[in-house]
């Protein structure tokens, strides 16, 4: 068994990364500034945006963008429930009605289809998310926006430096980005929305800094132009200049940590291939890069009479860390008491949310990491199972 503890994911960061926040801890200016301008400059250059906006998460990315549609009570959101809660909380925050779309069963992906029969006249915007690094099939979903004049808003939390058809997102549309530890490419916190709609862009720079109308760093004072006044009611949810930092090192790395995960991911689908009992998620079959955010399977349940838990436990025990994305929102407790949610409305979604769980995957993992990995699967499974050699071509089966 392996001796120490694999985490599910650890953040890769550089001494050189590390000396640049140090700088600038030292420059006299650690809010938003010059650092911010820089990273949003130079996220625009890397996905071909028209512009970017940093903020201090994607939370509050979402919530401005969904302030600068303004959604808000009578106004329904298009989204799935799986997703991670945040962008069902603020639909909720902004006194809107979330409705939840189904997912593909085996890409976890929305598709027009499981969108379209769920569109009223009260819907106003769509929230796709780019699953685990994977982009959503955007042209029909583009399309299907455009005819109903329902505004579009891409969850790409998971999809720094996907691309879908030859074009990386955040091109195209408006996308927004998360810089959490455990994503691509992180700033400890923060987030990126990416857009190349100009006039909804300037709303969202404006809300995420108190609504004031103006957002400039003033090189010769050194600071905020004093006179900026409120146009409108804003947040509070800027970058600062030491995440920037980080992040313009992180940004730098980008396509080397996801050519490395996507070599990780390539193992972890070859051995896996011979354990029937867990199944990778299915790659789209439109022309795509993929990010490899996440690395997920799926438990055959039925047939190991394990649940998920009981696995994600046993490989804990086995020194391997796992996560669970995610959860499915709709049948979490405020939405069942305030909702009426039940099971048996996403039949895809909920089928998943039993059976996924997420391998430890991120650019600092070793082949043999992977193979400890899937080792400590084949042994959870066959202890609990009590027969040594019910997995094919497993470790016990060839040993005697
Ligand atoms: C991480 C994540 C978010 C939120 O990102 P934060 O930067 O933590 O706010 C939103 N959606 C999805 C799908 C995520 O995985």
């Amino acid at each position: 068994m392996r001796k120490q503890f694999l985490p599910f994911s650890t953040p890769c960061i550089s001494e050189e990364e590390i000396s640049h926040v140090v700088d600038v801890l030292r420059s006299g200016w650690i809010t938003t500034g010059p650092q911010c301008a820089k990273f949003e400059d130079a996220f625009s250059e890397l996905t071909g945006a028209a512009g970017s906006v940093a903020v201090c998460s994607a939370t509050g990315g979402m919530h401005c963008a969904l302030q600068a549609l303004g959604i808000g009570p009578g106004d329904e959101v298009i989204t799935p429930a799986m997703t991670w809660v945040s962008t069902v909380n603020l639909i909720c925050l902004q006194g809107a009605t979330p409705v939840f779309a189904d997912v593909d069963r085996d890409t976890l992906l929305v598709t027009r289809e499981t969108i379209e029969p769920l569109i009223t006249t009260k819907t106003r915007v769509i929230i796709p998310v780019h699953f685990a690094g994977a982009p959503v099939d955007l042209d029909p979903i583009r399309q299907l926006a455009a005819e109903r004049g329902i505004a579009l808003l891409e969850d790409a939390a998971h999809a720094a430096g996907t691309m879908y058809k030859g074009n990386i997102i955040g091109k195209q549309g408006t996308a927004i980005f998360s810089f959490h530890p455990i994503k691509n490419m992180t700033t400890g916190e923060g987030g990126m929305v990416c857009s190349d709609d100009q006039a909804l862009l300037a709303r969202i720079k404006s809300l995420k800094f108190h609504g004031l109308g103006v957002d400039a760093f003033d090189r010769q004072a050194l600071g905020r132009t004093p006179q900026a006044q409120v146009v409108q009611p804003g947040y509070k949810y800027n970058l600062t200049d030491i995440a920037a930092a980080l992040g313009l090192g992180q940004l730098a790395r980008l396509a080397a940590f996801n050519a490395k995960r996507t070599e990780l991911a390539e193992q972890y689908r070859a051995r896996l291939s011979s354990v029937p009992e867990v199944t990778p998620l299915a790659l789209p079959n439109y022309p795509h890069t993929h990010a490899w955010h996440l690395f997920i399977v799926r438990l055959d349940v039925e047939k190991t009479g394990i649940d998920r838990d009981a696995l994600m436990s046993r490989l804990k025990e086995r020194n391997i860390g796992t996560g669970l994305h995610f959860r499915a929102v709709h049948l979490q407790k405020y939405y069942v008491e305030s909702m009426g949610m039940k099971r048996g409305m996403l039949p895809n979604t909920e089928w998943n949310s039993d059976r996924i769980l997420s391998l430890p995957l991120c650019p600092s993992m070793s082949e043999n990491d992977v193979d400890d990995v899937v080792d400590a699967i084949r042994d959870a499974l066959i202890i609990r199972n009590g027969v040594r050699n019910q997995l094919p071509n497993g470790p016990e089966s060839t040993a005697h």
